[in-house]
């Protein structure tokens, strides 16, 4: 029998429901996140997209007051409820998952350690997505853990999700301090994914790219990380013998050169400061 509220890392007596913010600060959520769908939606335009891109929140260190505001808000003007949110942190997400609605399409896009694989693939409500994927041994553990799932923590059975979705991290600018496998290095991490990891669904590359290249974007010039990753997944689809590289989507683009990265391809951006504003120091975040 399961118990509600014995296995959930929430303390007995805490707050199990998640109350939207205040007023004005709603206000301009729900404002901002309008103005990013706009800039979104007239980038792909201008870009001839046909498919739409999706939009991931990114609201680590916010609030679950803030994200619940703009879980599938009644905007009428857009008739596709928002409902994908990305975090970095593999505890925040973990105890938000178990606070917020069920139905919210969660991705893991931060810093992926070993011993936390199992843990987030397994006990993540609603778990969509992970991003952050940069070895074999990493997405092992990933396959181990989603196979440990157990009804009490499937917020998925909505999504109809039968596999973990997997991004794989490329490092396109080349700097050391940034995680990613070198792009040379995409293709037989991808296959390993496809072959061995019968839990999981490679959906395609992800990058993060330089913040120089980053501030000087505009979405009429070319940006070095992006090409690259275009270019890695068109060679990675083409040595996984893929019909058509679109198989794979490209996950590019934040606050700073969202509308760029759609002008090079991306299927997906990844947004936090422009929806949520600043972002508070870790030392004075907290998700309630
Ligand atoms: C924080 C973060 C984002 C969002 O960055 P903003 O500049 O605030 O939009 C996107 N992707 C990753 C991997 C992040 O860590």
């Amino acid at each position: 029998m399961p118990m509600p509220g014995r296995d959930s890392p929430t303390a007995p007596g805490s707050p199990a429901i998640a109350m939207p913010a205040n007023p004005a600060r709603m206000a301009s959520l729900l404002s901002n996140l309008s103005q990013v769908i706009v800039r979104v939606t007239s980038a792909a335009t201008k870009a001839n997209r046909t498919k739409q891109v999706r939009i991931v929140a990114v609201s680590k260190y916010k609030t679950v007051s803030d994200i619940v505001t703009l879980y599938a808000p009644p905007i009428v003007h857009f008739p596709n409820a928002h409902l994908h949110f990305g975090e970095n942190y593999v505890q925040e997400l973990l105890e938000k998952s178990r606070i917020l609605p069920p139905g919210i399409r969660w991705h893991f896009i931060g810093v992926l350690q070993s011993n936390k694989c199992v843990t987030l693939a397994r006990d993540v409500r609603g778990l969509w997505a992970v991003e952050s994927v940069d070895s074999e041994k990493k997405a092992g553990l990933l396959d181990k853990g989603w196979g440990e799932r157990t009804p009490s923590n499937i917020g998925f059975e909505e999504h109809g999700d039968k596999k973990l979705r997997i991004y794989v991290q490329v490092n396109t600018s080349g700097e050391d301090q940034k995680s990613g496998v070198q792009p040379d290095a995409a293709a037989a991490l991808c296959r390993y994914i496809n072959d061995e990891c019968t839990n999981l669904k490679l959906m395609g590359l992800m990058t993060i790219g330089a913040i120089a290249r980053s501030k000087a974007s505009t979405q009429d010039n070319q940006n070095e990380d992006f090409v690259c990753l275009r270019e890695t997944r068109d060679k990675v689809a083409k040595e996984l013998g893929l019909s058509s590289p679109e198989e794979l989507e490209l996950s590019m683009g934040m606050s700073d050169d969202f509308e760029s990265a759609i002008a090079n391809g991306s299927d997906q951006v990844r947004v936090g400061t422009t929806i949520f504003g600043e972002r508070p120091a870790k030392a004075d975040a907290t998700i309630t």
